[in-house]
């Protein structure tokens, strides 16, 4: 039997369990998919004893993603980002990838929406404003990144290929957008907030907000009222674990599956 998990403090919540297990059952694969909570700073031993012990791959969420990046061999779009959510054990050192980058660009995919000569605004600068900068970037868009501490923005527009950066007082760029991603938690703890002011969004947008707790977060209600393109953070959720699956088993992941699995336990 082969072991995959997640390691992160807490994950007590997480919802990848049941995804990945819906996916080895779909696809006859032996494996288990189990949560581990190292103390915050033990990841590197968690690392190289879950190397030791033949675990064949791990998600890695906060707080460790950044530190993974130093303890793997990471690949070049995990290495630009700076993060790690993804690590695959075999023959040689563990390999790192970001599939949060491939989240966003296959969530938009999968609604048919295009990228390649569009233009973005990033909401939001901390580890899921980085993925979704830099996946948008190499998708073809050209990338505005609005975050509240604006340094951060603008030190991430300096690394990101033909991107600005600023503070939440530039979000009126979203009028003359194609593609909007919230990547701030905005909307997840007062699922009445959103982080972007309504009259800023119109019908010729597509709109991502990488929150799914709730599903239907206020951006996606407002976006969805002026007959924007929504996609929930469900489906970032899916692609990124997707793309976790495929990297570990060199299998197609079975997305429906992994989506009905994942949408049982999660309330609009
Ligand atoms: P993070 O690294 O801690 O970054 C948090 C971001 O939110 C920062 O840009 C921060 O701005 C901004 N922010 C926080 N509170 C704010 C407020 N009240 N007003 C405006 N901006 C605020 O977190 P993360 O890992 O990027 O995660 C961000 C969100 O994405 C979370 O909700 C997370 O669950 C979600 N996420 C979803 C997926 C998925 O697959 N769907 C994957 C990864 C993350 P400052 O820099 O100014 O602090």
């Amino acid at each position: 039997m082969d072991v995959y998990g997640l390691v992160g403090n807490p994950v007590g919540h997480s919802l990848s369990p049941p995804m990945h297990e819906a996916a080895y059952e779909a696809t006859g694969l032996d494996a288990r998919y189990v949560t581990f909570e190292p103390a915050t700073d033990e990841i590197a031993r968690a690392i190289d004893g879950a190397d030791a012990l033949g675990i064949a791959g791990l998600n890695v969420t906060i707080p460790f993603k950044q530190d993974v990046l130093d303890i793997v061999e990471p690949d070049p779009l995990a290495e630009r980002i700076g993060a790690v959510n993804t690590v695959a054990f075999g023959e040689g050192a563990p390999k790192g990838y970001n599939t949060d980058a491939a989240g966003v660009v296959r969530a938009f995919e999968h609604h048919d929406v295009e990228l390649n000569g569009t233009t973005a605004v990033v909401v939001g600068a901390g580890g899921a404003g980085r993925a979704a900068a830099f996946a948008l970037a190499d998708a073809g868009s050209k990338v505005h990144i609005a975050n509240r501490t604006a340094e951060k923005a603008r030190e991430l527009a300096a690394v990101v290929p033909d991107a600005t950066g600023g503070g939440l007082d530039t979000l009126d760029q979203i009028r003359d957008a194609d593609v909007l991603v919230n990547a701030t938690s905005v909307g997840m703890e007062a699922p009445d907030e959103t982080p972007v002011p309504a009259e800023f969004l119109h019908s010729n947008l597509a709109v991502l907000d990488a929150v799914y707790a709730p599903l239907e977060t206020r951006l996606l209600k407002d976006a969805d009222a002026v007959g924007a393109v929504t996609v929930d953070g469900a489906w970032m959720l899916l692609l990124q674990g997707a793309v976790a699956f495929e990297h570990w088993t060199g299998l197609d992941a079975p997305i429906e599956v992994m989506n009905q699995a994942l949408r049982a336990r999660l309330t609009a």
